[in-house]
């Protein structure tokens, strides 16, 4: 169990070269436009040291990490809300994800085409933006006929609906995204659970190879920091990703990576960093189930309480909850492992109210 999230971007940025590189999948990364037809899918593990720390001191035979599904959505090119390219097929894809990696194209590269001539994040965010609302918008005024219709019948909640979907149209049409609309309607959430531009997002900015450990606002890069400014603007993260170094790293074996991303300035790979932000965005936090068979780590949203955590790992856990014994991942490894934890006190039994935090290793106990 981990989260979703689909890679959109215009096409020749990189997309496919950034997809592969994650998943090592073979989606085509060919020089022209539309050449990932199908949305493509893979899971990554997400990168998490405490997992392994833990597994070395619980003796377990395997570790599972959480993962995150990254879709490779192809199509998107000025007019997809009206069909262009591979139009509102491609819009299906995103409304299935958690969330969204913008990849922008930061890199200069005569060889590879740009759709709209040359390297300009501002109007390529902006192109990719515009058609995003473009198709909300469709969608909300689709609803408002719907609830128009609904309403002829004497429903008293229909006009409620329509009041609140006429001033999301007004806010679209102004340019912005649903984000940052904001109502008090109870079940707005509901009404915008399809939008595209609900998604939190991530921008990718994808630089070349000189710079691949190049930092928003450094100054070396005017296209990156050109992201960066887009990002604050927008309130979101920006993760810095050379797709072709990313490939590279990809094609090497596990213990050659870390001497070659050093040889380039970088701590970690740019993919751990784009899985990673996913798991902020999201506000996700990671719970660890541990035994001498395997070390686990499960993922859940913030505030998510002890049963349904625990309906994570199976339903029956969640059905027959009785309570959590939990000890957190900073006294376990300060004790030396469980027993020694249980013997100092700092294993903690917790019930159903209880919101798990970020780290916690946990017991279910349960009945069915
Ligand atoms: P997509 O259409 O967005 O999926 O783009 P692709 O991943 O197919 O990439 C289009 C072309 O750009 C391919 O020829 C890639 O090799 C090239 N490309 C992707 N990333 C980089 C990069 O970081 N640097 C350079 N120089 N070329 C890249």
């Amino acid at each position: 169990m981990g989260f979703t999230c689909g890679i959109i971007g215009l096409p020749n940025v990189g997309k496919s070269t950034i997809f592969n590189a994650l998943t090592s999948a073979k989606a085509q990364a060919a020089n022209f436009p539309f050449c990932t037809i199908e949305p493509n899918t893979g899971a990554v593990a997400v990168p998490d040291p405490r997992l392994e720390e833990l597994a070395v001191l619980a003796k377990s035979a395997k570790t599972i990490p959480t993962q995150v599904t990254f879709v490779d959505i192809a199509g998107l090119i000025r007019g997809a809300s009206k069909g262009e390219g591979l139009g509102n097929q491609f819009l299906g894809h995103i409304r299935s994800v958690d969330a969204v990696a913008h990849i922008v194209r930061c890199f200069d590269d005569a060889n590879v085409v740009h759709v709209d001539g040359d390297v300009n994040p501002r109007r390529d965010v902006e192109t990719v933006e515009t058609e995003l609302i473009l198709s909300d918008l469709e969608a909300v005024q689709k609803q408002i006929s719907r609830y128009e219709k609904i309403g002829k019948t004497g429903d008293k909640d229909a006009k409620a609906r329509i009041e609140v979907l006429s001033s999301l149209e007004k806010h679209l049409s102004s340019g912005k995204a649903a984000k940052t609309f904001t109502t008090d309607f109870a079940e707005y959430a509901e009404l915008s659970a399809d939008l595209l531009t609900a998604k939190p997002v991530m921008f990718v900015a994808n630089v070349s190879e000189d710079f691949a450990a190049a930092q928003v606002g450094d100054g070396s890069c005017a296209a990156l920091d050109q992201v960066g400014e887009i990002a604050k603007e927008r309130g979101a993260e920006v993760v810095v990703i050379s797709g072709k170094v990313e490939s590279e790293v990809a094609e090497l074996a596990a213990d050659e990576r870390a001497e070659y991303l050093q040889s380039l300035g970088l701590k970690t790979s740019g993919l751990d960093r784009m899985a990673l932000s996913g798991f902020e965005l999201l506000g996700l936090i990671s719970f660890f189930t541990i035994g001498p068979k395997e070390a686990h780590a499960w993922t859940a949203a913030a505030g998510t309480r002890a049963p349904q955590c625990a309906g994570k790992i199976h339903s029956d856990f969640e059905r027959g909850f009785i309570r959590a014994e939990i000890v957190s991942h900073v006294d376990y490894v300060a004790c030396g492992g469980e027993a020694k934890a249980r013997d100092a006190g700092k294993l903690r039994t917790e019930g159903k109210e209880y919101e798990m935090k970020d780290g916690d290793i946990v017991h279910f106990r349960f009945n069915v």
